[in-house]
């Protein structure tokens, strides 16, 4: 589990962008953290990968991060960033991926990057260039590299908001993948349909943790959501269409609110 106990920050101006946070992310979960740009996201990931250390504790499975090595963090926290460009490194993907095991000194490389690249169907890819490849594809491979690593907790700071709907849809069900095999997920977003991926939502406003929200209670929440968001996408319409209607919704995948949407 990742806990942390009053966590605040600020960054070299004395104003203070997160405020005594306290938190907890559990392994077979899927966290999805929202909130206005500026509210503070990324600098929370940021505390969780400790490239940045603020006030209060951070506990990684009871560990002190603040006492932690780096290479022990790295191996029990991966971290994927929004910019796939900004991940890749060399000509290969094999190397790209193999970089990051040879800096923390992983044993069974060849092992670890057959099964991650099988795990996220990337094997016909290992040999290509990755600066050929398109953002979805190098995307996949930024997760590929950590998914070698086998960390239990997953960082992932705005990581679709580059890439097409495709893209998109193939990371989702990776994430949900990563969930059923125990990994802890934490993402951040600016796409108000990530959060029907969530089993909690936490709302970001301003450096405080306003709310945090269950997969149960989201649909009675979500109106009071759309405000976080540029756009109210379609399918969040439907849902709240069919709540209107007080047709029952029995999950958030399209075929079921399509089952749903029958009913009307
Ligand atoms: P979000 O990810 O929710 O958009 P951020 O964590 O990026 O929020 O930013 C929160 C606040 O911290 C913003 O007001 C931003 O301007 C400020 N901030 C972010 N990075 C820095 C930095 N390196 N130096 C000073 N202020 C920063």
């Amino acid at each position: 589990m990742i806990k942390l106990e009053n966590v605040s920050f600020h960054y070299k101006r004395k104003k203070e962008i997160l405020k005594n946070i306290n938190l907890e992310f559990s392994p077979g979960e899927i966290t999805v953290i929202i909130g206005k740009n500026g509210s503070g996201k990324t600098t929370l990931c940021n505390l969780l990968t400790k490239f940045l250390v603020g006030k209060g504790k951070i506990f990684i499975d009871s560990e002190n991060i603040k006492k932690m090595k780096n290479a022990t963090l790295r191996k029990k926290v991966g971290i994927v960033f929004q910019n796939p460009n900004h991940q890749v490194i060399f000509n290969k993907v094999y190397d790209d991926i193999k970089f990051a095991l040879d800096n923390l000194n992983l044993d069974n490389k060849e092992k670890r990057i057959e099964k991650a690249l099988q795990e996220m169907e990337m094997q016909d890819f290992q040999e290509k260039n990755p600066f050929e490849l398109s953002l979805g594809e190098k995307q996949r491979i930024a997760i590929c590299s950590q998914l070698a690593i086998d960390p239990t907790y997953f960082i992932l700071d705005e990581i679709t908001s580059m890439i097409d709907y495709k893209g998109k849809q193939d990371i989702y069900k990776i994430l949900k993948n990563l969930k059923e095999k125990g990994k802890c997920i934490i993402m951040t977003t600016n796409i108000m349909e990530e959060i029907l991926i969530a089993d909690k939502i936490i709302v970001l406003e301003k450096g405080i943790v306003q709310n945090i929200i269950k997969k149960e209670e989201l649909l009675e929440n979500i109106n009071n959501l759309k405000d976080i968001f540029t756009d109210t996408p379609f399918i969040i319409k439907v849902l709240l269409f069919l709540k209107e209607k007080n047709i029952p919704i029995t999950s958030f995948n399209e075929d079921s609110i399509l089952e749903s949407l029958n009913e009307v």
